[in-house]
C-alpha cells in the first residue's frame, strides 16, 4: 500500500461532487493501492448536503477511504492537500452580466488560491472545474505566488471525451481505438475540437474521412454545445460525465498518458502555437513524471489557427475584465 493521497473537493455537496466522491473513494484516481483522504469544502448553505455525502461515503465501507472531513472554511479544507478539485462556483443566473459573474467567481477563487498557497502540501496539484474554469484558474494561480503555475490546470477533459464519443459513433470503433484528439482554447463554446491529427486504430484519418461539412456543421457544434444539449434533454447540467472527466484528468496527471497518445487540458500558455502567454488555454498535452507537457510541433492549418484565435480572444477578454475589476 502506498501513502494516502489527500484530495480536497470544493462544492462537494453539489451534483458533480456527488458523482465524483464515490469513485475517488473507490480508488479510480490513483489506483487500487493508494488510500485516499477526502476533504469536502462547502459554503455554509451546502455544508449539510456535504455531511450527507460523508455519511454515505462511510456506509460504502471503501477499503481505500482513509478519512472524510467536511469544512466550511478554505484554510482548513486545504490543509496538507495533494490534489485540489475546485468545483464549487457561482452559477450564472438570469439577468446577471458577465462582469458580475467574473467578479463573483473571483471572490471565490482568489481566496481559495491564497488558502491553497498557505496550507496545501508542497506538491499540490489543482484542477479547476467551476466556470468560467480557465479564468478561475488564472485568478486562483494569481493568488498563489508560492506555487508553480504549472500545478494549476482547468478541466477540458470532458470536451475531449465528448469528441472521442462522437468520433466513435462516426467511425464505428470503440473510443479506445481513437487517439490524438485535441481540444484547443477556452472551456466554452468557442473551443476548437481538432481532429486533424486523429488516428483510428493507429492510422491517420484519410482525406475522405475528414468531411469538412460534417466537421464544421455537425461535429464541432455537437462537442462545443453538448453541455446545453445535456441540460435540455436531462433537465440538469452534466454531472456524472463531468466527474468522470475529473477522474480521468487526475488519473493521467499522476499515472501518465499512454505512449503514442495525448489528451487535452487547459494549462498556462507561454505563447505556444501562437496563443497569448498568460492565459489558461486548452492544448493537446501528455503527462509524465507528474507534469503536463504541451505536445510540440503539430502542424496547424490557417483555419485551425483562426478558430483557436477566436477562443483565445475570449480568454484575453475574460482576463481583461477581471484585471479591470482589480481581481488579478
Ligand atoms: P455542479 O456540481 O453541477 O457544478 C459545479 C460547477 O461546475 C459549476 O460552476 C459548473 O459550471 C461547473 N462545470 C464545469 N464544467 C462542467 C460540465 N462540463 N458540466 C457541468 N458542470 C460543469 O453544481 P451544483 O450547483 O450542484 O453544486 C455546486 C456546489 O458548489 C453547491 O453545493 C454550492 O453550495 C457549492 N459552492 C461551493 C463553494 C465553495 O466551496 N467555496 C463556492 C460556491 C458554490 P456551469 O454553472 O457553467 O454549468
Amino acid at each position: 500500500r502506498n501513502q494516502p493521497v489527500t484530495v480536497t473537493v470544493t462544492g462537494a455537496g453539489g451534483q458533480i461532487g456527488y458523482a465524483l466522491l464515490f469513485r475517488a473513494a473507490a480508488g479510480a484516481m490513483f489506483g487500487s493501492h493508494t488510500p485516499v483522504r477526502l476533504r469536502l469544502l462547502e459554503i455554509p448553505a451546502g455544508v449539510r448536503a456535504a455531511h450527507g455525502v460523508a455519511l454515505e461515503l462511510d456506509d460504502c465501507a471503501f477499503p481505500l477511504l482513509a478519512s472524510v472531513d467536511v469544512f466550511d472554511e478554505a484554510d482548513r479544507a486545504f490543509d496538507g492537500t495533494d490534489v485540489a478539485v475546485l468545483v464549487g462556483a457561482r452559477p450564472r443566473t438570469a439577468g446577471m452580466e458577465r462582469k458580475d459573474l467574473l467578479a463573483a467567481n473571483a471572490g471565490i477563487f482568489g481566496p481559495q488560491g491564497r488558502a491553497i498557497n498557505d496550507n496545501a502540501g508542497d506538491d499540490v496539484r489543482i484542477v479547476v472545474v467551476g466556470n468560467p474554469a480557465n479564468t478561475n484558474a488564472l485568478i486562483a494561480s494569481a493568488h498563489a505566488p508560492d506555487i508553480p503555475v504549472d500545478r494549476f490546470t482547468a478541466l477540458t477533459r470532458l470536451d475531449h471525451n465528448r469528441a472521442l464519443a462522437q468520433l466513435s459513433h462516426r467511425f464505428g470503433v470503440d473510443t479506445g481505438h481513437i487517439t490524438r484528439m485535441a481540444i484547443w482554447g477556452n472551456h466554452s463554446n468557442t473551443q476548437f475540437p481538432d481532429v486533424s491529427n486523429v488516428a483510428v486504430k493507429g492510422s491517420p484519418l484519410a482525406g475522405s474521412q475528414l468531411d469538412r461539412a460534417w466537421l464544421r456543421d455537425e461535429f464541432i457544434p455537437k462537442v462545443a454545445d453538448r453541455g446545453a444539449e445535456i441540460i435540455a434533454v436531462r433537465g440538469a447540467s452534466s454531472a456524472a460525465s463531468a466527474a468522470n472527466a475529473i477522474i480521468d484528468h487526475v488519473h493521467d496527471w499522476f499515472k501518465g498518458t499512454p505512449a503514442g497518445d495525448w489528451t487535452s487540458a487547459a494549462v498556462m500558455s507561454r505563447g505556444e502555437y501562437g496563443t497569448p502567454a498568460g492565459v489558461f488555454c486548452s492544448f493537446p498535452v501528455t503527462a509524465s513524471g507528474g507534469a503536463w507537457h504541451i505536445v510540440p510541433d503539430l502542424k496547424m492549418s490557417d483555419e485551425a489557427r483562426s478558430r483557436l484565435a477566436i477562443s483565445t480572444d475570449e480568454l484575453l477578454a475574460e482576463r481583461a475584465a477581471v484585471a479591470e475589476l482589480g481581481l488579478l
